[in-house]
């Protein structure tokens, strides 16, 4: 047997580096844009044991087209690299200076918000461009230097003048690539991916008016204030967005001008939020909001957007957020979640399938709190939630198991009953021969009025199931219910129910009902009608007279014919 290394040459990894290392060529900003955030951070950290003995200060990161150049810069002011540390972090391709800088701060920079992983974000600005300098000052006392390569193997490092602590990545952009020199274009990549980014990004200049409030002297009718119009720089990002907060720290209004933020587009409000905030057994953040859904049952499965350390990853979060709260909107943010993976993998990961677990745990706590502090503001909100309650019923057994707690079955006229209550609530009137207490249904509250009039006439519950998968809802709730059955209003259920108790609902003893029921025949044509005296005590009126669907089509095609 022998052993051996498998030689990887660099003139062959370059181009399929080039190629294949991201599909999306887009993400070159990201992962620059990462890499100056992590070097921001990394001084952040470094002055803050002490490690670092420089001036903080409030540093931001740049980015800047060259249109003219066809050169795109991107600039920090972060702990910058000595000749030394370029040769061994970037001439090393696949050698993540990130996670060796985590490894070396295990305990203390474990929360720092480092980003880098595989030590392969750099290498992505060649699929833009047909050349990529360094220019960087290290924070430490040695002079800067110049990196240049035009993606071959071969590469150029010489001293430089600069003096400022930090580093800037310049890109000649290559000829197929020239979109990324459009304003608009680095503007929407920004925004997109960067937006939460923990350090401000810097690109171009916009104006501000700003207000100048005159002194008090000033005479009555020039008391107006002034505005002047001042250049500012233009943050694209929120270096602190809401979910990075404690819930604590936020109240509704937080909340709300956060969902503004992530959707400004949209003018629709949400219900409410639910923060999500753990640290072990893995970490992970984020806050969820529920969408006025009403009878919009599409599941839109790109409106949770993914993060890792504040950075944008993905609006997929199949596999990691269970299927039925894809209908919710808002972010995730998790550095654990293994994204270099297939989706088929993702969703065997064990530690994905905890992540997927703590948050149908998460919704389903504020689901209970919420119904437990305010029931009557919780059944207003019931008909734009129902469904993802149901659907959440049907699909993730472990909801299944708290959903008894707070999923609500509204009757017909508007009371609202859990499980527990409606049983209840019904089974001393509506059960069958079999002792199984009936539920009574109806989908539809206006073509079925009839029906259910008569049911409520009787005095039974008739619950309103209208979500088009209520018919699933109700298999499940029958399996696991032994002593309950559903059935349909308009099905001749009625009749067959038996009055468990005596519950006498027609004040009017058999005799009496026997006598009313004859002389009201004597008034209206028995053949044309029915009379009907009992279960009248829920309504107004003493009797019913109804006629039946057939004698009404008779009368009417008697009349047609006879009128002739
Ligand atoms: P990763 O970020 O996963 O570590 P990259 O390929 O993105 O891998 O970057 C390689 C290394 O190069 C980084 O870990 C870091 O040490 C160094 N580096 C890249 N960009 C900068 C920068 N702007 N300032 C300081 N160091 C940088
Ligand atoms: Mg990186």
């Amino acid at each position: 047997m022998t052993t051996g290394k498998i030689n990887v040459s660099v003139e062959n990894i370059f181009p399929l580096i080039k190629k294949f290392l991201y599909s999306d060529h887009e993400i070159f900003l990201r992962e620059l844009v990462s890499n100056a955030t992590d070097a921001t951070l990394k001084l952040k950290h470094l002055t803050s044991i002490g490690e670092a003995k420089v001036d903080y200060g409030n540093p931001k990161i740049e980015v800047k087209i060259d249109k003219e150049g066809k050169k795109l810069h991107i600039i920090d002011q972060g702990l910058g690299m000595t000749a030394e540390e370029v040769e061994k972090y970037i001439n090393q391709v696949a050698f993540s200076g990130a996670e060796e800088f985590l490894e070396k701060y295990k305990d203390s920079a474990k929360d720092s918000g480092i980003i880098g992983h595989f030590g392969l974000g750099f290498y992505s600005a060649f699929m833009v461009a047909e050349k990529v300098e360094i220019i960087t000052k290290s924070f430490k006392d040695e002079p800067a230097a110049h990196w240049t390569c035009d993606g071959s193997p071969e590469f150029t490092l010489e001293p430089h003048t600069k003096t400022d602590r930090g580093t800037e990545i310049v890109l000649h952009i290559a000829d197929d690539s020239l979109e990324f020199l459009e304003e608009y274009k680095i503007n929407q990549l920004l925004t997109k991916y960067n937006k939460f980014m923990p350090v401000p990004i810097k690109f171009g200049t916009r104006k501000e008016k700003i207000e100048q409030k005159k002194g008090e002297f000033v005479e009555a009718e020039d008391k107006d204030n002034i505005f002047t119009e001042v250049e500012v720089d233009n943050i694209i990002n929120n270096p602190n967005p809401a979910w990075t907060k404690a819930p604590t720290e936020l109240n509704d209004e937080d909340y709300k001008n956060f969902y503004r933020e992530l959707y400004p587009m949209q003018f629709d409000e949400p219900l409410f939020n639910i923060h999500l905030n753990v640290d072990y057994p893995f970490n992970l953040t984020g806050i969820l909001y529920f969408p006025k859904l009403g009878d919009n049952i599409q599941i839109q499965k790109d409106k949770i957007q993914l993060f890792q350390n504040q950075v944008y990853v993905t609006d997929n979060v199949e596999g990691i957020v269970p299927e039925f709260l894809m209908m919710l909107k808002g972010v995730v943010d998790s550095p654990d979640i293994p994204l270099n993976v297939s989706r088929s993998y993702l969703q065997a990961d064990g530690n994905v399938k905890k992540i997927s677990n703590y948050i149908t745990r998460k919704v389903s706590d504020k689901l209970k709190s919420l119904f437990n502090e305010n029931r009557e503001d919780f059944e207003k909100k019931w008909n734009d939630i129902k469904i993802v309650l149901e659907y959440g019923m049907l699909s993730e057994p472990k909801f299944y198991e708290k959903a008894g707690d707070f999923v609500l079955y509204p009757t017909t006229d508007g009371k609202y009953y859990t499980l527990t209550e409606l049983k209840e609530a019904i089974a001393p009137t509506q059960t069958d021969t079999n002792g199984k207490t009936v539920v009574l249904y109806a989908s539809n509250n206006e073509a079925q009025h009839s029906y259910i009039d008569i049911a409520t006439a009787k005095g039974y519950q008739v619950i309103l199931l209208d979500s088009p998968i209520v018919s699933h809802l109700i298999q499940k709730l029958e399996a696991d219910n032994e002593n309950l059955v559903f059935a349909r209003v308009d099905a001749d259920h009625i009749d067959k129910l038996i009055q468990k108790e005596e519950t006498q609902i027609s004040k009017l003893s058999e005799e009496e009902k026997e006598k009313l029921k004859g002389s009201i025949e004597t008034v209206v044509p028995k053949e044309n009608y029915s009379v009907q005296l009992e279960a009248l005590e829920s309504t107004s009126a003493p009797f019913m007279i109804t006629q039946p669907e057939f004698m009404r089509r008779m009368k009417e095609m008697s009349a047609t014919s006879g009128g002739g």
